[in-house]
């Protein structure tokens, strides 16, 4: 039994050690990742469900792994959210996000709206308001062109914070979208103490929609109503579930059926041929 556990010990050490080294490579690769460029925002689009327009697009970011190839968010967020490393990242991928609004607005593409995902440890930190208004400052933005989703425990776990934040953004238009809606805490207590403008409804409730009625979606609907909220269907996949939403009070929508995250040439392209079902 002694030399069992000894074992034991020595394979979760090996375990360890290889998880270990796992996390400071991606760690490492990350820092050269921002500074050679190789993250790239893809746009998808996000669509009215009573008329046939793109209202805005959602920024998701791609990595260009050198080795690895196209690494996808799931991939690599989590471990910057634990390193750390997400602020630095989430700046970065924030300055993209308004320096491709900037080139698209001179381009004459009009009043174009994103939403960039923010990670709530770096949304909930007093720095976090200048550095949107720089970006605003330095980018010429107009206002409203940047709006930010979060989810809804970061905001929860750091509520003044995020009130003082969300509340210092407003000059600028910023809209913030409440990420997920519908996992995880749903702590309806604090939904209308938050200045929060829209809910996303999150794709797993979608995806349940197909005859039958969801009376979960319904739930957040009437909430949502009830609290003035504007609200994004998250995932929607076919038409049925298209058909289904645009006859309740639901607003908008995003999902594979009108278009996968696009390139941001691709997404221009998109938007001005409008091929909304
Ligand atoms: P999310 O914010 O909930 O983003 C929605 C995810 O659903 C995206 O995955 C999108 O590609 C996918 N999706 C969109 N429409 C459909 C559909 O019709 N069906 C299905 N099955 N999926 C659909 P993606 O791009 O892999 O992003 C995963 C997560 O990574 C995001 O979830 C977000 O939490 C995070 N993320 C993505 N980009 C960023 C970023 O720039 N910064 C930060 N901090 N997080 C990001
Ligand atoms: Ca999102
Ligand atoms: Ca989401
Ligand atoms: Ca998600």
């Amino acid at each position: 039994a002694k030399s069992a556990g000894r074992s034991q010990i020595r394979y979760f050490n090996n375990e360890m050690r290889k998880k270990l080294k796992q996390q400071a490579d991606i760690e490492n690769d990350l820092q050269n990742g921002i500074k050679n460029g190789e993250f790239e925002l893809y746009y998808q689009p996000i669509f009215s469900l009573t008329q046939p327009r793109v209202v805005s697009f959602e920024s998701l970011v791609r990595w260009h792994h050198p080795k690895n190839g196209l690494v996808t968010p799931d991939d690599f967020i989590p471990i910057a959210e634990q390193t750390g490393q997400i602020i630095e990242l989430d700046l970065h991928l924030l300055e993209l996000a308004a320096k491709q609004i900037a080139q698209w607005q001179d381009a004459g593409a009009g009043n174009i709206c994103l939403t960039v995902n923010v990670s709530s440890r770096h949304f909930a930190s007093l720095e976090f308001v200048d550095q949107i208004a720089s970006l605003y400052r330095n980018y010429g933005l107009s206002q409203g062109a940047l709006s930010l989703e979060i989810t809804e425990s970061g905001l929860i776990e750091n509520l003044n914070l995020a009130t003082k934040v969300i509340n210092g953004l407003s000059p600028y238009g910023v809209k913030l979208y409440l990420d997920d809606f519908g996992t995880g805490y749903s702590a309806l207590g604090y939904l209308h103490q938050l200045p929060i403008h829209v809910l996303k409804i999150d794709k797993s409730f979608i995806s349940q929609l197909t005859d039958e009625e969801n009376p979960l979606v319904d739930a957040i609907l009437s909430l949502a109503k009830s609290l003035d909220l504007e609200v994004v269907a998250e995932g929607i996949e076919t038409s049925q579930q298209f058909q289904l939403l645009s006859t309740k009070a639901c607003q908008y929508g995003q999902g594979f059926l009108v278009s996968r995250p696009l390139k941001a040439a691709q997404a221009m392209a998109f938007l001005q041929t409008e091929q909304i079902k």
